[in-house]
């Protein structure tokens, strides 16, 4: 694991930016994974900017989002596809045939939506790059605490905790969806690189769990300590309950040396870039 810490969210934003940056220039057919929620927002509005300044392009690239909410329609503005839509997607060159959801009409079969998605990210040639956020509670993606590790796309129910922290986000008179469609932990598992954004002091203990805690159910992100390639980029605040600050913060200056000479990913590692 690495663990990068930033004096602020914005730079979280810019730094993780340079990430996607690398990837689409090595592989302009790169398969996104892509996470809803407060925290990338920024990254996309970086991404966004990039885009229009001419440095990114997204004509060639596939992304798949981590999940969906169960029981509300897409065209609904609390549903993740318009949030991808309105953050991120009207505003670059992607082509909107290749961004996935794992969304189930009223008349689907979650079960076998969520198998069709699993396939579908497997005809793509898997997950070049995996973005995710965390939950104040250790989620990653929908996979709450208890979820298990070895988990495949599928419906979960969230936890009182996530709806009260994503109620926010509903008015009064809408209907807050208690179920959703998530990749699994294993789905997430298979991205070739992951990297996580954490930034606020709310998600410190979190945070600290999943670096420094043990690989635990309890606390789903935790289960990057065994992922090749896992990136946590924090700010300050996220970053307050680590016990090995000081080690982070020196590893990293000394890594900049290896990164400035041959960039964050390893070209074999990313497959046909063709
Ligand atoms: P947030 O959500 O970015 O809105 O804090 C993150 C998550 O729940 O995964």
């Amino acid at each position: 694991m690495e663990i990068i810490i930033m004096p602020d969210a914005q730079a979280v934003a810019e730094h993780s930016a340079q990430w996607v940056c690398e990837l689409m220039q090595k592989k302009p057919n790169a398969v996104l994974g892509l996470a809803t929620g407060s925290t990338p927002i920024a990254l996309y509005q970086r991404l966004i900017a990039l885009h229009k300044a001419g440095q990114l392009s997204f004509k060639r690239s596939v992304t798949f989002n981590l999940d969906e909410y169960l029981g509300i329609s897409e065209h609904s503005k609390q549903s993740y596809r318009y949030f991808m839509n309105t953050q991120l997607f009207e505003h670059i060159d992607v082509d909107i045939a290749n961004t996935h959801l794992p969304a189930c009409a009223e008349n689907e079969n979650p079960r076998l939506v969520s198998s069709a998605y699993e396939e579908k990210i497997c005809r793509a040639g898997g997950i070049d790059l995996q973005i995710l956020g965390i939950g104040a509670n250790g989620h990653i993606g929908f996979n709450e605490p208890t979820s298990s590790l070895s988990s495949r796309t599928r419906v979960k129910t969230l936890t009182e905790r996530t709806v009260v922290d994503n109620s926010r986000l509903f008015s009064t008179d809408e209907v807050q969806p208690r179920l959703a469609l998530t990749m699994g932990i294993a789905t997430i598992m298979e991205a070739r690189h992951i990297v996580l954004l954490a930034t606020g002091e709310h998600k410190a203990k979190a945070v600290r769990q999943t670096v420094e805690g043990p690989i635990s159910a309890m606390c789903p992100a935790s289960v990057l300590q065994l992922h090749k390639k896992a990136v946590i980029i924090l700010d300050e605040a996220a970053a307050s309950e680590l016990e090995a600050l000081d080690y982070y913060r020196w590893a990293n200056s000394q890594n900049a040396v290896v990164v400035k000479h041959y960039g964050h990913f390893d070209d074999i590692e990313l497959g046909s870039t063709s």
